[in-house]
């Protein structure tokens, strides 16, 4: 099944001497249950990619879909909600809340929407996440790496259709990362969640199953990254 879907999208910034072509024409899918990285140089498109697919940004032609919901033409108040239900995210800055546990900030988007967790399914995400007894400890009492793992949970809870993370280890040291991409791989496994990561680290797309690349606004080499398995 197909994740989300970028169909000609093209995304235009300024106009005249201003305007800038971020992405020109891009067609690509997300599989279900797939870790695709965004990758390419600097200002090639990756976050605009993201933002557009994620319904955080407008898009100036074609379409992106999430499921078989078409972005463009929604308003306001159904791509914030459709942001809520279905689409997760992971930060390069945690954003975890200081005054909450572990286990709070993991529950919180579905407190703020008033959503009943799946009780089996946030139990799985729990015992994916791995903290154990620091789960009633609050971010300032855990480890970065630790601290991003809670907002992969986060991310993870509310079953969305597709997670999209920027850059999630680039604050992390080289160890606290390898953990945190081992754990999101491992829950794309284990709970066939679909994530796409925007990254300019190879060390972390080498974690993808699949490589997507962009340069000046256009996807230039998507391929399958047959090494996924044996990082870690
Ligand atoms: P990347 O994430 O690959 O570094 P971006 O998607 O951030 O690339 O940017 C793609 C291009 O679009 C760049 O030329 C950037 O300067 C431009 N751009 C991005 N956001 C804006 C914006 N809000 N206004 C104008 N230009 C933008
Ligand atoms: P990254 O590539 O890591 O996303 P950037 O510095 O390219 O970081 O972009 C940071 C933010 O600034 C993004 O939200 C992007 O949309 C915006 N941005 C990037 N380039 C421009 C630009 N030329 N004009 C205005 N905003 C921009």
């Amino acid at each position: 099944a197909v994740a989300a879907k970028a169909t000609d999208l093209t995304k235009v910034y300024g106009d005249g001497e201003t305007k800038v072509v971020a992405l020109d024409h891009v067609s690509v899918e997300f599989r279900q249950a797939e870790y695709t990285a965004i990758m390419g140089p600097s200002g090639s498109g990756k976050s605009t990619l993201m933002h557009c697919m994620a319904g955080l940004d407008s898009v100036s032609g074609g379409s992106a879909r999430i499921g078989d919901t078409e972005l463009t033409g929604l308003g306001d108040k159904r791509l914030t909600q459709l942001r809520r239900d279905r689409i997760g995210f992971i930060f390069q800055s945690f954003n975890l809340l200081p005054t909450l546990n572990a286990l709070e900030n993991i529950r919180l988007p579905m407190d703020i929407a008033g959503r009943k967790p799946d009780a089996e399914w946030l139990d799985r995400v729990i015992g994916t996440v791995g903290l154990g007894d620091r789960l009633k400890h609050r971010p300032a009492q855990l480890s970065g790496g630790q601290q991003q793992r809670v907002a992969v949970a986060r991310a993870l809870a509310g079953q969305p259709d597709i997670i999209f993370g920027d850059e999630p280890t680039g604050n992390l040291d080289s160890r606290a990362g390898a953990e945190v991409l081992g754990f999101l791989r491992n829950s794309v496994r284990e709970l066939g969640q679909t994530v796409v990561m925007v990254t300019h680290d190879p060390v972390a797309a080498g974690y993808a199953d699949r490589v997507v690349f962009l340069a000046d606004g256009r996807v230039v080499d998507d391929m399958a990254n047959p090494t996924a398995e044996s990082v870690l």
